[in-house]
């Protein structure tokens, strides 16, 4: 698999190069050079999962890794299904949040914990990542215990869920958690600052795990195809997707399914009031504000760093941009969706409901609607139990983990204490 950088396309790297080093020049994102698409679709449908996973990924990957050894990867990295749900006649979720951290994120955290198991051939390797919420737990289980591999996640403090913080800040071991005095923006921003600090990354093995990061993107391209396998034949071909979008590497994932030969109809990138995109859908200028805090704070997110990736892909695909549906919800709006959906036997975190919310408004006759979830609706338990009323049960690896201490440091956004504290571990 080639791969140039966007910002400066003469930087061409392979997909190992791309793994091991995260971004490119000034911080450009990586994008394939070409998206192979299969003919006959319904044959790679027709697959396990787990050996359609492999399928897909070694074409995509150009068989820089055989299928057998992504058959392996694959094994190990997900564990877990990406069932169905049946919410009404016209519309499905895809529940992504069955593995060890109840998000989506275990995709592609897994995956790329093994791809860099892989490639890193016992060098120190230090995984700096930020995280709104999710990407953190994700990552720090993925690697959690491997050697030769430290993990360092930073998260806004007082900004995500306490349970949230739970899941990922009590593990220690080869795992440092940091809550930065400031928001998501500024902990992606001293992420940057390292990644730019050529001294540093020497030192430590810098690595990033955060969406930008390709091999997490080419992992969450599966489940797209296994959210099609299950569905009837006749139901594929008018598919409508709507994903809920902060960094929008979930939606990069699902065009690049499309590009692959997965005929979804269109996509929806449904946004909190961290609006950026759908502002620059539909005026053409790209105007970042401040961010929110908002009920789904995994994707208060005001500069999303996949977003050239998306872009780039409408370009080169040939595909007008305005086919690109969006849809913006208020904290209000989003809690009366998840009160319509307990209504019709569907218990809904925030950030799937945004989702679901814009398929109800954007659906057309005979189109049929898939939401991601993307988080289990404990994993936001204060704000779901306040919406619904009453309380909800705690799945195992969250009720395991809720009574331990958390072991984060703390900091303001400082960048020359992150670097003392990276040098010093
Ligand atoms: C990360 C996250 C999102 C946003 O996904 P992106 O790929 O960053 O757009 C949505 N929902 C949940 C629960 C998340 O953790």
């Amino acid at each position: 698999m080639n791969l140039y950088n966007l910002k400066h396309n003469e930087e061409q790297v392979s997909f190992t190069q791309a793994v091991k080093q995260g971004l490119g020049k000034q911080q450009g994102l990586f994008f394939p050079d070409s998206i192979p698409a299969f003919d006959d679709i319904d044959a790679v449908l027709d697959l396990d999962f787990h050996a359609r996973c492999a399928k897909l990924l070694a074409a995509l990957l150009d068989n820089e890794l055989s299928e057998a050894e992504l058959f392996e990867m694959v094994s190990k990295a997900f564990t877990f299904s990406a069932p169905l749900n049946k919410v009404t006649e016209q519309i499905s979720a895809l529940e992504l949040f069955h593995g060890p951290t109840l998000a989506f994120k275990d995709f592609g955290g897994r995956f790329m914990a093994q791809c860099l198991a892989k490639f890193s051939s016992g060098n120190k390797t230090t995984i700096l990542t930020a995280t709104s919420g999710d990407t953190g737990a994700a990552v720090a289980h993925a690697f959690y215990g491997m050697e030769n591999i430290n993990v360092v996640v930073l998260y806004p403090k007082g900004k995500i869920s306490p349970l949230q913080e739970k899941l990922f800040c009590t593990l220690g071991g080869n795992i440092t958690t940091v809550a930065v005095e400031s928001d998501f923006d500024a902990c992606q921003s001293m992420v940057k600052q390292a990644f730019d600090d050529q001294e540093l990354k020497q030192a430590i093995g810098l690595n990033s795990a955060n969406s930008i990061n390709i091999s997490r993107l080419v992992a969450q391209v599966c489940y797209y195809f296994e959210a099609a396998a299950q569905l009837p034949k006749a139901q594929r071909e008018q598919l409508v997707v709507a994903v809920p979008s902060g960094n929008f590497g979930n939606l990069t994932a699902g065009l690049i399914a499309k590009a692959m030969g997965l005929p979804i109809k269109r996509f929806i990138a449904a946004t909190n009031v961290n609006d950026t995109v759908p502002r620059y859908l539909a005026s053409g200028n790209w105007e970042p504000k401040p961010t929110q805090a908002t009920l789904s704070n995994a994707m208060d997110v005001s500069q999303p760093n996949n977003w050239p990736r998306v872009e780039e892909l409408f370009k080169t695909k040939g595909w007008p941009l305005s086919e690109l549906g969006k849809g913006v919800m208020t904290d209000e709006q989003t809690a009366q969706t998840v009160k319509a959906l307990d209504d019709l036997g569907y218990v809904c975190e925030p950030h799937g409901a945004i989702a679901y919310q814009q398929l109800t408004e954007q659906l057309e006759e005979g189109e049929q609607g898939l939401f991601l979830c993307t988080a289990h609706p404990a994993k936001f338990k204060e704000s779901v139990e306040e919406i619904l009323q009453r309380e909800i049960d705690l799945p195992k690896p969250l009720a395991d983990r809720a009574d331990l201490d958390l072991l984060s440091k703390e900091m303001p956004a400082d960048f020359a204490q992150l670097r003392k504290l990276l040098m010093s571990i």
